[in-house]
């Protein structure tokens, strides 16, 4: 029997398992890098140790340290979580030829599944349907390019190693396919250590559903119903659900019965996951199956009452499942919305800082399942994932007033998160009716940057009082302060200056008159010339201003960071043709020479950063000069890359 568990991962996941053992009565025991010598998740391990320096491949990715650690701990047992090692069979095997339990399927499984290549063709061996597509083992481009001329537009590239939406490229219109190829066999490369890739009809217009596969030993496997994830942004989950709305209890058994199947397939043991793409027909396709526990378990364990990392453990130490196939029903609904550190405003590039302030709602019938805490630092080396906010109530409707309340209560400070964009997700009409595909986002980007009515004056007047009622306004100079916030419906130009005494406004620009203002704390109350008054709350950070008002949480922000497409160009006065790194990162390949000319939107450089690859192009055409940057190259945000004249 486990007594004590290495779990060899961080984050919110690492909280997660430490938190099932220690109910358990097993010894939760943490590793870290060197960046996270002090990280949230070592104060839930009774022990921990050192595995290397920050980068994962030194660190979280080295099964050797991994596995020293395990001994130093005295570990009996290691749960991998989800990423960094959980679906390498090599490591799996390294644990049990170590003389560990595995927390998890075996390596065999691992093999077959972990892999979308072998994990394709054994779904369509036992019957399941799969995505048209190839996956061949002749890699060559020519080979790779001839199939996907036979595929069509759009067809996708997907790494075979792959998760976590990286390695996968969408091939559209007159895109060449070479190039994408080159870009999504890196990427792969760099996040897997494995280039080989597949191909696939891109299917628009989908619902990704999956389904949670329980088994013991004793070979039964059980599935605990599904999960919809379709709200997605570069093919990576945003807001899941279960159950989804778009089953039919006839179509649940079918989609259940196949992704048993394919579990079964491989003699698979431990929790897994079977996903699906649900055409719009009702027809349903096999992409893959994650061998190991989702980021998204939760929804399944609210409305189905189970502790499936406890399950895990349970089932890791030989024991029966205490449930079979017939005995599973689901209750209520529940949703989990992934707050990241990143930029929704900014095409999701992560972001880094110390966070400041972290105050989570506490409102029934939430649960945060959470990575970090006031004062956690969030670096470049690993996913922007910062928690998991799980809403659970008895009907969908409810949950997800349960869910919109918790995000407008969520207060973080001190790095840029996504929580604007979830909180307008749940307020979107398409969204609260359950018409929900993986084209979401893309589908009503227009209402999501433009919420119905935008954001209100009276949040615009609050935003723009406390900006200018903050010390660090007066820094400028005591006339004619400017401010600039960006909300997501406009951006607001005003003219501060004082008027009567200390709390005496006038303004002029896009919010203007001459108010009286008063604050205690982060509340702020202004009173015009005829004496109406506006009352919210208002709180300044380094990035602008969150204001609470008339029942909803607003964001501005202090000018942007430049966006990925004219990356530094635009972001000087007019004719500096500066180009900078958007973001700390690592120079992949630099496309241009000083001298050569480049037109608008040719790709100049590719930045690698929170493992993902990011283009810079050009903003403008011009010659350019002055590259400071080769490929290989650590930069830090801001520095100068190359100029454009
Ligand atoms: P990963 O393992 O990186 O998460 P998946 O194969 O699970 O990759 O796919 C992730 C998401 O990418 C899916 O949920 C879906 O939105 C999109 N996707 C994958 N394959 C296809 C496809 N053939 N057509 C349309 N969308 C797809």
């Amino acid at each position: 029997m486990i007594r004590r568990l290495l779990i060899a991962n961080r984050g919110e996941i690492a909280v997660r398992i430490a938190r099932a053992a220690r109910e358990a009565g097993i010894v939760p025991l943490g590793v870290y890098s060197d960046a996270d010598a002090h990280a949230y998740h070592l104060g839930f391990m009774d022990d921990a140790a050192r595995l290397g320096p920050a980068p994962a491949r030194e660190s979280y990715l080295d099964v050797e340290r991994v596995l020293r650690a395990a001994r130093e701990l005295r570990a009996d047992a290691v749960h991998p979580g989800y990423g960094f090692l959980s679906e390498r069979a090599h490591f799996a095997r390294a644990v049990t030829d170590a003389g560990l339990i595995f927390v998890g399927p075996t390596a065999d499984a691992i093999e077959a599944m972990g892999d979308k290549t072998e994990a394709k063709r054994r779904a369509r061996e036992h019957g399941v349907p799969v995505v048209p597509g190839y996956d061949g083992d002749d890699q060559s481009a020519e080979r790779l390019e001839r199939e996907a001329a036979g595929i069509g537009r759009p067809v996708l590239i997907k790494a075979s190693a792959g998760g976590g939406g990286r390695g996968m490229r969408i091939v559209a219109g007159d895109t060449d396919f070479g190039e994408a190829l080159a870009a999504a066999k890196r990427e792969a490369l760099a996040a897997f250590g494995d280039e080989r890739v597949l191909l696939e009809k891109y299917l628009t217009r989908p619902r990704h559903i999956e389904f949670q596969i329980i088994a013991d030993a004793q070979g039964n496997t059980v599935h605990l119903g599904e999960r919809e994830c379709s709200i997605q942004r570069r093919h990576q989950k945003v807001i899941e659900e279960a159950p989804s709305s778009a089953l039919t209890p006839e179509l649940r058994a079918r989609m259940g019965e196949a992704a048993v199947r394919a579990a079964r397939s491989v003699g698979y043991v431990n929790a897994g996951t079977v996903e699906f793409l649900l055409s719009e027909d009702g027809s349903f396709y096999f992409l893959e199956m994650n061998a190991r526990l989702q980021v998204e378990h939760p929804v399944t364990e609210l409305v189905h009452g189970v502790d499936l990392v406890r399950l895990q453990l349970d089932v890791a130490n030989g024991l029966p499942l205490p449930f079979s196939g017939d005995d599973v029903a689901t209750r209520g609904w529940a949703f989990e919305a992934r707050i990241n550190a990143e930029d929704p405003a900014n095409d999701f590039l992560p972001a880094i800082g110390t966070i400041s302030r972290w105050e989570p709602p506490g409102e029934p019938g939430l649960r945060l399942d959470a990575g970090v805490g006031a004062g956690s630092e969030v670096t470049i080396y690993y996913d922007s994932m910062l928690a998991k906010l799980i809403a659970y109530a008895p009907d969908r409707a409810a949950a997800i007033e349960r869910l919109r309340a918790g995000l407008d209560a969520f207060r973080i400070d001190g790095v840029r998160t996504n929580l604007p964009l979830l909180r307008r997700i749940v307020r979107d009409d398409a969204f609260r009716s359950g018409d929900t595909t993986t084209a979401f986002l893309g589908e009503r980007a227009a209402f999501l940057a433009s919420p119905a009515g935008g954001e209100p004056g009276g949040a615009a007047l609050l935003a723009i009082v406390a900006a200018l009622a903050d010390p660090r306004a007066w820094r400028i100079g005591r006339v004619g302060i400017p401010v600039v916030l960006d909300g997501v419906e406009r951006t607001l130009r005003a003219v501060g200056s004082r008027t009567n005494g200390e709390n005496a406004w006038h303004l002029e620009g896009d919010v203007a008159g001459d108010f009286v203002v008063e604050t205690a704390g982060d509340r702020v109350t202004v009173r015009d010339e005829r004496g109406e008054r506006t009352g919210g709350r208002a709180r300044v950070d380094a990035g602008g201003v969150e204001v609470l008002f008339d029942g909803a949480t607003y964001r501005f922000d202090f000018a942007p960071p430049p966006s990925l497409e004219t990356a530094g160009v635009e972001r000087g006065p007019k004719g500096d043709g500066t180009v900078t790194a958007p973001m700390p990162g690592k120079i992949v390949s630099v496309a241009v020479k000083t001298g050569d000319t480049v037109a608008e939107r040719d790709l100049l450089i590719v930045l690698e950063a929170m493992k993902m690859e990011h283009r810079i192009e050009a903003a403008r055409g011009g010659t350019v000069k002055n590259v400071a940057v080769a490929a290989g190259a650590l930069v830090a945000g801001g520095a100068t890359l190359l100029d454009i004249e």
